[in-house]
């Protein structure tokens, strides 16, 4: 029996939740999954669709939300959809294919994308949903695993002010920083500058790593030393006792890092930008996948050097 109490409690949430806008999530992968959840714990009403429907089955036996069986029917009463998919492709079918979003979707709606995907389809998105009287961000997502289960994520926005003025304070429950860059496309564009900084990063991390280690060198005592430093990173806090470990099976895998090389290169060629050190971490990671490490941290570039040392 519920106490006078929990039932007021009770009353209040449940109209906290009829007069907050509707909310539905369209995957819940790594990413997806502890994100929708926070969107739940804020009070929103959230259904939630993915493809394995297990896993949308157990969301909402964890969060107590509602779960549809497609994207459409988990669109069809809401304010606003999120996604985070794995790549453009994905984000088509989702939205756009036979059972897609849009088919669901009410006027006036707004969809949100937190795919890393490319500045192109997300313009494609923003059009198709313009014919329907509905509005579209592109609003990828940096911080990793940790970052979605802590609601500690950076967000990228692309789309129009005044749209992103009245979704930021629902994408503050998921993030530490939520900033609008400029027209649609321009959250992709700048995820894309996130990636090349830690591509050409993450190989300096591994040299340095590799050099100290052939030079006889404690790479824990040089990183103790060298990280109170103009060196220092967050690779470098975040990644060097596990690289010195050889350990690799956590954070952003490696075939997701190859995805968002491949987009940067083909917005490079372009937009006319030189991107040498990028388009050569890129084979680097390519030599990485033949290692195996398809699912391998980025970090995993000093594995490719070590496989060298032996060869
Ligand atoms: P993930 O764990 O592989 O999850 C991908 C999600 O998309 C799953 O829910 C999957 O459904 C769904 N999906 C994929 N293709 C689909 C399709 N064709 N139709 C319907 N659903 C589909 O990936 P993640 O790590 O959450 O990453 C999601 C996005 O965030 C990617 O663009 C990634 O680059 C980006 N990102 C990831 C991280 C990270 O650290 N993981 C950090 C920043 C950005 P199923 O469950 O059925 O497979």
């Amino acid at each position: 029996m519920h106490s006078v109490n929990e039932y007021t409690r009770c009353q209040s949430d449940r109209w906290k939740e009829e007069s907050m806008k509707k909310i539905s999530f369209i995957g819940l992968g790594v990413m997806g999954y502890p994100m929708a959840g926070h969107l739940k714990q804020a009070g929103y009403p959230v259904t939630v669709y993915n493809r394995t429907t297990a896993k949308a089955e157990q969301w909402a036996k964890e969060f107590g939300g509602e779960f549809a069986l497609t994207p459409a029917l988990a669109a069809a009463e809401a304010d606003i959809v999120f996604s985070c998919v794995g790549n453009d492709d994905d984000l088509r079918q989702v939205m756009m294919g036979t059972e897609g979003v849009i088919h669901g979707l009410k006027a006036g709606a707004v969809v949100v994308d937190h795919t890393t995907a490319s500045a192109e389809v997300a313009r494609e998105l923003d059009a198709e949903l313009e014919k329907r009287g509905c509005q579209f961000l592109d609003a990828p997502v940096s911080g990793g695993q940790q970052g979605a289960i802590n609601a500690a994520l950076t967000v990228m926005v692309g789309g129009d002010d005044s749209v992103f003025q009245s979704i930021k304070p629902v994408i503050d429950t998921m993030a530490r920083s939520v900033q609008l860059m400029g027209p649609v496309g321009s959250g992709q564009l700048c995820k894309m500058v996130n990636q090349v900084c830690i591509a050409g990063l993450v190989q300096g991390l591994a040299e340095g790593l590799h050099f100290a280690e052939l030079a006889g060198l404690d790479g824990k005592k040089v990183v103790d030393v060298i990280s109170k430093g103009a060196a220092q990173s967050w690779q470098m806090d975040n990644r060097h006792e596990t690289m010195l470990a050889g350990e690799y099976e956590h954070g952003f895998a490696v075939d997701w890092m190859r995805k968002d090389l491949a987009i940067v290169l083909d917005e490079a060629r372009k937009n006319g930008a030189s991107l040498p050190v990028t388009a050569l971490v890129d084979q680097f990671y390519g030599d990485v996948q033949a290692l195996g490490g398809n699912r391998w941290d980025t970090s995993s570039l000093l594995a490719r050097l070590k496989a060298r040392e032996k060869s």
